[in-house]
């Protein structure tokens, strides 16, 4: 595995005439990006990784500077993982001179987007950023973030990206808990309590199945995830997806979404539901 950090060093270790599958993450790398990375094993003959902490998502009272980092474990990770090129570049290889940013008009005034203004204006700027680098075949991006994608997924239709977006399952552990690179904010006592979490949502999924009224099912898992201790929920959402757009019944797959805030780490967590 090669580790570049500059945009030249990338383009000189970029193949040619190969199909590129790329994984773009924060690092602290854990079973969920290491799915990202077997699917674009898979399906690509060359394999690249960026490992970028970008400050442009992170709001002014968020976590930029004490998310986790460690290089030389991630480093060991990518290379297991059979990651061909690392790229982890530094905030002013990535931001120069910080002139333009991609401004998304859709989406991005629901779920994670209204609890965190500019926050994918700031993922869809370094997404594109990465994109016109590495100029990948696949790009691979887990359903953890569930907003993420769809927003993704139409920025590349309206920008007629010469690239193919896959969708990833979360993975989680055995308890159910999302695998996150937050979760290292939380206590065992906290873990355990935060696995409620998605046995909440796989019982809302299963009383949507049930033919039960959208507002009652949010009404239904609000009351649970209000059980959970030492958290606050922020938001409880049902949209369409991948529109965003208000649920209803005529939609073909729907998108149960949650952030909970626990002491020292927001969580978010979700399922879909597609119809038939
Ligand atoms: P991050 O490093 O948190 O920016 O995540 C990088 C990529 O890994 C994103 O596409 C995430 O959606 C994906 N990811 C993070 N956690 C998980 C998970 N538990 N399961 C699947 N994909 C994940």
């Amino acid at each position: 595995m090669k580790i570049v950090s500059t945009v030249e060093e990338l383009r000189h270790a970029l193949p040619f005439n190969q199909t590129i599958g790329f994984v773009p993450t924060m690092g602290y790398l854990h079973e969920g990006h290491m799915s990202l990375v077997e699917n674009a094993r898979r399906e690509n003959d060359f394999v690249v990784m960026s490992i970028f902490v970008n400050p442009t998502q992170f709001g002014p009272n968020e976590d930029l500077d004490r998310y986790p980092r460690d290089f030389k474990r991630d480093e060991k990770l990518a290379r297991e993982a059979g990651v061909d090129l690392l790229f982890y570049p530094v905030t002013e290889t990535m931001y120069p001179i910080d002139m333009a940013r991609v401004s998304i008009r859709k989406g991005a005034d629901v779920l994670c987007g209204a609890s965190r203004p500019g926050h994918f204006d700031g993922v869809l700027t370094i997404v594109s950023k990465l994109f016109n680098l590495v100029q990948p075949t696949r790009a691979y991006f887990g359903l953890k973030d569930a907003q993420q994608v769809a927003l993704i997924e139409g920025y590349v239709r309206d920008y007629f990206v010469p690239v193919e977006i896959r969708r990833c399952p979360i993975i989680r552990e055995e308890t159910g808990l999302a695998k996150s690179s937050r979760n290292v904010y939380l206590s065992d006592v906290e873990k355990e309590e935060a696995s409620q979490i998605f046995k909440a949502l796989r019982a809302a999924k299963e009383t949507l199945e049930a033919g039960l009224e959208i507002e009652e099912v949010k009404r239904q898992l609000t009351v649970r995830l209000n059980e959970i201790p030492n958290s606050q929920i922020d938001y409880v959402e049902l949209v369409d997806y991948p529109t965003l757009g208000i649920a209803s019944k005529d939609s073909d797959e729907l998108l149960l979404a949650v952030a909970v805030q626990f002491e020292r780490a927001r969580l978010i967590d979700n399922v879909i539901w597609k119809k038939g």
